[in-house]
């Protein structure tokens, strides 16, 4: 019996390897950084629809006024610049199954995300450290970079082949046969949630959505010297109890180092595309 599963495990980590090389490497936009994703963006997409649904049943969505419109505007003009500069690189292939959804959701957590497919959330609790729609655009540029870059599925590879699964169908087969469990692990691999026992993106990844978050907002005319602004804002409330959204992010230090590379060529950017 234990042999029989040792073999299984075996072949499993075989199919598993396997698949990275037949399909599951690619490079993230923007960076080009390789990266492996072994489950199928459609299914992920499929599973985050359905998990962002949930979400939207059981919240208190604020559908009027400025700070739900500013989100929706940021969302739009950001996911639009997006859907452009992929077009133009021929990777538009990226965005099949992208449906983009801008909620803002009463909840006074310090959070803000963006599962596979395009669904956003922004929770209330973010918006006076936003203060204007200029820093929804910082938060809802960052986020946005976390989908595009296909974090998600990144993460959710990783853990799967930790454990020898032959991640794409493995995911659909939890998928199908137990629902609320594919959920579960979608949310803990989007970064959903604003509570004890969320697993944060790594520093890497936190590091690399900056660095396109910050772009994507310039190509969409929203001034990227307000990112610094931004973070310097949110660490100062970080203290004891620091905001999920900074659970592992960069060292303040370290990240206002990084932008500050960064800017010359957002400014750029920003100066083509603003009105
Ligand atoms: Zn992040």
């Amino acid at each position: 019996m234990l042999s029989n599963t040792i073999k299984a495990n075996k072949i499993l980590l075989f199919v598993s390897v396997f698949g990275v090389f037949v399909w599951g490497c690619s490079k993230v936009p923007l960076t080009g950084r390789k990266q492996i994703r072994l489950v199928p963006e459609s299914t992920l997409i499929q599973a985050s629809s359905l998990s962002y649904q949930q979400v939207l049943d059981t919240a208190n969505i604020i559908r009027s006024g400025p700070q739900a419109d500013m989100v929706k505007r940021a969302g739009n003009r950001i996911s639009a610049a997006v859907e452009k500069y992929m077009k133009a690189e021929g990777l538009e292939g990226r965005l099949t199954g992208f449906n983009w959804q801008f909620n803002l959701i009463e909840d006074n957590n310090v959070n803000a995300w963006c599962m596979s497919g395009g669904k956003v959330a922004f929770y209330t609790g973010i918006m006076p450290m936003c203060q204007d729609e200029t820093g929804v655009a910082v938060v809802m540029g960052h986020e946005i970079a976390h989908a595009i870059a296909g974090h998600g599925n990144e993460r959710l590879s990783q853990s799967l082949a930790l454990r020898g699964l032959t991640a794409g169908l493995d995911f659909a087969m939890l998928l199908n046969q137990k629902p609320e469990a594919a959920r579960e692990v979608v949310n803990l691999a989007m970064g959903v949630g604003g509570q004890v026992g969320m697993l944060a993106f790594s520093r890497k990844h936190e590091s690399e959505s900056d660095e396109m978050g910050l772009t994507f907002m310039a190509m969409a005319g929203y001034d990227p010297s307000e990112a610094p602004k931004f973070w310097d804002r949110m660490n100062k409330i970080g203290g004891q109890r620091p905001p999920v959204l900074l659970s592992t992010h960069p060292d303040p230090g370290t990240r206002q180092q990084d932008l500050k590379k960064l800017l010359p060529n957002a400014m750029k950017i920003y100066n083509q595309n603003k009105d």
